[in-house]
């Protein structure tokens, strides 16, 4: 650390993403990506003519993303604002709503860059933990004072709420925005966007980083009712208003336009999901019941690093996380199936003791 950065940023925490390290090839079951590649249309849509064009500015409000994206869950363009991933929607709205003596409710175990957020911009965040069961509390939730953020499905639990209970969460709260981060929504979870024209407080945050196979391009949205847009979209005009690449808004579009191939992508997942989880517990270990991309399990016989550093070694990623209550875990991305054939195979030979802890 420099002595001239301000003495606002010197205490804070950054978020450490999940590592990607290059001393050797490894299966990454660590960050959530998918093990498929993008859409082909999206490939495609990365035409010579198209990297030519990056010689202007690109569209300022992503409009033919943001109506792709309203096409496909039938809103209008205007409920919807394109965002450089998802973390830049999440960021947009903290901003755009906290601070005037409210700062943001969060589960204590849920995704690391919200506290992040809110340290960053000198946001009270008050954190409620998750019940026993690891399920959210609902009735914690409508009890704040606070805006609102929740991931749906959670992560690194993999469990969800109802509408029902986002429901009850949005009515409890009607002075207050409810952010709905729903990064793995595709994968078994029912979408709170069909909320929208009910609720005036609620903004749904969506990625294309995980079931679109697009981490890399960077690609999110925000989707409320139009005057919620209107404030995001003053907000991004004011900090980055070319925030969508012109190659990531082409390919984007392809992607979402190609719903074929979110559907095959989805369905393989959720196969392989199943039969990674019914292995896993032959094996031992206890698995919540995740409708995302990931499972997070643990094992009577192993703590989450043992078991995190005992696949290392072996060339198999997962993420553990070192925080009181989920120390046991590991979060266990879902790739292919060979993949996780590897992953089931080294396992069963650290719980023999054929690979050394
Ligand atoms: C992966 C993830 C995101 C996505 O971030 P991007 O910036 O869109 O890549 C957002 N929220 C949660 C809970 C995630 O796990």
């Amino acid at each position: 650390m420099s002595g001239f950065l301000s003495y606002r940023y010197r205490e804070i925490e950054p978020y450490t993403a999940g590592e990607q390290p290059q001393d050797r090839q490894y299966i990454k079951l660590n960050t959530n990506e998918s093990p498929f590649p993008p859409s082909p249309k999206a490939v495609e849509a990365v035409t010579k003519a198209a990297v030519e064009g990056l010689k202007l500015y690109s569209d300022p409000v992503s409009r033919k993303l943001r109506k792709a994206i309203a096409a496909f869950w039938g809103l209008d363009e205007s409920e919807v604002v394109a965002t450089n991933g998802s973390d830049e929607a999440l960021a947009l709205a903290f901003i755009a709503y906290c601070g005037g003596g409210e700062g943001i409710a969060s589960p204590d175990i849920s995704y690391g860059f919200y506290p992040v957020l809110c340290g960053l911009l000198g946001l009270d965040n008050e954190v409620i933990p998750l019940k026993e069961d690891f399920t959210i509390d609902v009735d914690a939730f409508c009890a704040t004072k606070n805006h609102v953020v929740l991931a749906n499905p959670n992560a690194p639990t993999g469990l969800a709420l109802s509408l029902a209970q986002m429901e009850r969460i949005l009515v409890a709260n009607p002075d207050r925005i409810v952010i709905v981060d729903e990064a793995y929504i595709d994968y078994g979870g029912q979408s709170c966007i069909p909320l929208i024209p009910k609720y005036n407080n609620l903004i749904v945050v969506q990625t294309f980083s995980k079931s679109r196979s697009l981490a890399g391009a960077r690609i999110g949205f925000a989707a409320g009712q139009k005057t919620l847009m209107e404030d995001l979209d003053k907000i991004r005009d004011s900090l980055n208003p070319y925030n969508i690449n012109t190659l990531s808004e082409r390919i984007g579009v392809a992607a979402v336009e190609d719903k074929n191939y979110l559907e095959a992508c989805v369905a393989e997942i959720v196969k392989t999901r199943a039969y990674t989880a019914n292995a896993l517990q032959k094996l031992g270990f206890e698995v919540l019941p995740s409708i995302a991309n990931f499972l997070f399990a643990r094992h009577p016989k192993l703590t989450g690093k043992q078991y995190y550093l005992a696949l290392k070694k072996e060339g198999v990623l997962v993420r553990h996380f070192d925080k009181d209550r989920i120390r046991d875990f590991a979060r266990i991305s879902i790739g292919s199936r060979e993949e996780m054939e590897i992953l089931l195979e080294k396992t069963e030979k650290i719980l023999k003791g054929e690979i050394a802890l």
